[in-house]
């Protein structure tokens, strides 16, 4: 048996979560579900200039209705509460304290004008940039002028100067980075907020996270944690970075590159289920074969020995099949629920509201073969609710209907069907072949003369199951108003 993880997705809430973000909360919450662990969710809220309004709660929003329900975090609480960083303050400067005393860190006053200089001064020539350590090796009379002057200073951390930090990652092996090429990085900056690097570690130990996984660009940052790690001495995580996810041209989801909000897909009609199976297959595969996997499947055989190291492309075109495949896999009554609210939404104002459930029942089986999401829907069946159709004449014709042609079938049709007892499909059925018979023509001439004056449109459900789910008043009336549009072209 797996020994229970201790996992947690820290976002910084600095917009809306994309596909790219929400990547790796996938695998924390696998990671917790197939060990019996713990999945938590911290809001790494540190950098106050990036904050966006309303981002938490859209995380928490796109977290739940993917179904990666968090154990401690916010609105749950937990042990080790609070778990947004910005209400932890006083820990990470008790932290810096205490590295302060024992001599791995310093405060540098240097001023952001100075390290601007020092910057432009390395790029002229050529040199690597960095901070150049003016306030390492200050002696405690030179501290104090820069405090008497009122400077705030910033802490950093004392980086040794040669030596190198190893670390094996569960992804992508073992890794090294020298010591000289890491600069003596900001822990608390001078408002008193901590930057990523210190809120991370601080947290991480005190919520006795066992397995941090995140994005591959936290890679470089990872030596600078080990070496705060063993400065506080602490024992640091298992890391298992992950391939950023890349669009179908092999370049990083971003934000800026137009990456789709999470809960767009939800608008859009994606089903949770669906998009989580294909997050699920960015990174991870069961076989190597299986694409369409239930949640219990993914959880029960998910392990980060099959996580892979090549990220794969966000692959729309595999998204909407397998929204496809799920649409239909649910049976009428589901599909019937979460088709109403797209319903109810996009179908035309002059549809009566609320919707007649029963009817939309009848209609589901009908069009879930070709519905890509929900939304679809409302555009596909609109035909099934208005009363008035938009008819292109040019549908009624093809390469052996012309448009006397048509309007014989229709007017055939319709004294045909006005007598009817019964409107159901077989009845239907045979009705209309038989007059095809009698008419001389081909079922397939009658059948596309019908399906047009029935939906106005030539790709449709099944034309007889069609016609009987909307009834015999209403086919009749259409029939009428095609043959009078064809009599007027
Ligand atoms: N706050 C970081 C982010 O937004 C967390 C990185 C990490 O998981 O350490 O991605």
């Amino acid at each position: 048996m797996a020994v229970p993880v201790r996992v947690r997705f820290a976002p910084s809430p600095t917009g809306k979560v994309h596909a790219g973000n929400i990547h790796t909360a996938i695998f924390d919450y696998l990671l917790a579900r197939h060990t019996g662990g713990t999945f938590i969710l911290r809001i790494e809220d540190t950098d106050v200039g990036r904050k966006e309004e309303g981002a938490v709660e859209h995380m928490m929003e796109a977290l739940k209705w993917l179904g990666l329900d968090w154990d401690e975090g916010p609105g749950i609480g937990g042990p080790y509460a609070p778990y947004y960083q910005s209400q932890r303050l006083p820990l990470y400067k008790e932290a810096v304290e205490k590295l302060v005393a024992q001599g791995d860190a310093y405060y540098c006053y240097c001023s952001s004008e100075r390290l601007e200089a020092m910057r432009k001064e390395q790029e002229a020539r050529k040199q690597p940039t960095g901070y150049d350590r003016a306030c390492r090796d200050l002696t405690p009379e030179q501290r104090k002028a820069k405090e008497a002057e009122g400077i705030k200073p910033v802490v950093r951390f004392k980086v040794p100067l040669e030596g190198h930090a190893d670390f094996h990652d569960l992804i992508y092996g073992d890794i090294t980075f020298e010591y000289k090429n890491i600069d003596d990085f900001v822990m608390l900056k001078s408002d008193g907020y901590p930057t990523y690097h210190l809120a991370n570690v601080v947290d991480d130990t005190a919520m006795k996270i066992t397995h941090v996984i995140r994005g591959e660009e936290w890679i470089s940052s990872t030596p600078r944690h080990l070496l705060m790690y063993k400065a506080f001495g602490y024992t640091p995580p298992v890391y298992v970075h992950m391939p950023m996810i890349v669009g179908a041209d092999r370049a990083k989801l971003s934000k800026r590159r137009g990456a789709i909000s999470i809960l767009e897909y939800r608008d859009m009609g994606y089903l949770p289920e669906a998009l989580f199976n294909f997050l699920v297959l960015i990174g991870w595969s069961l076989d190597d074969k299986t694409e369409i996997m239930t949640h219990q499947q993914i959880v029960e055989n998910f392990s980060l020995e099959r996580m892979g190291r090549v990220a794969a492309a966000f692959n729309q075109e595999k998204l909407d099949w397998m929204n496809g495949v799920y649409i239909r896999n649910l049976n009428p009554d589901e599909l019937t629920d979460r088709l109403m609210p797209f319903l109810e939404k996009y179908l035309p104002p002059e549809v009566k509201r609320p919707l007649d459930v029963d009817y939309i029942k009848q209609i589901v089986p009908l069009i879930k073969e070709r519905i890509i999401t929900l939304k679809d829907a409302a555009d596909y069946a609109s035909f099934f609710f208005v009363d008035e159709l938009q008819y292109d004449p040019a549908k009624f014709v093809d390469k052996k209907t012309d448009t006397a042609m048509a309007l014989k079938a229709l007017k055939s049709a319709e004294e045909k069907l006005t007598p009817l007892a019964s409107f159901d499909k077989d009845q239907l059925e045979s009705a209309l072949r038989a007059l095809a018979e009698a008419l001389g023509i081909k079922a397939g001439q009658l059948f596309n003369s019908l399906r047009v004056a029935i939906t106005a449109s030539d790709a449709t459900p099944p034309i007889f199951e069609t016609m009987a789910a909307l009834g015999k008043e209403r086919c009749l009336k259409r029939i009428q108003s095609a043959i009078s549009i064809l009599e007027k072209n």
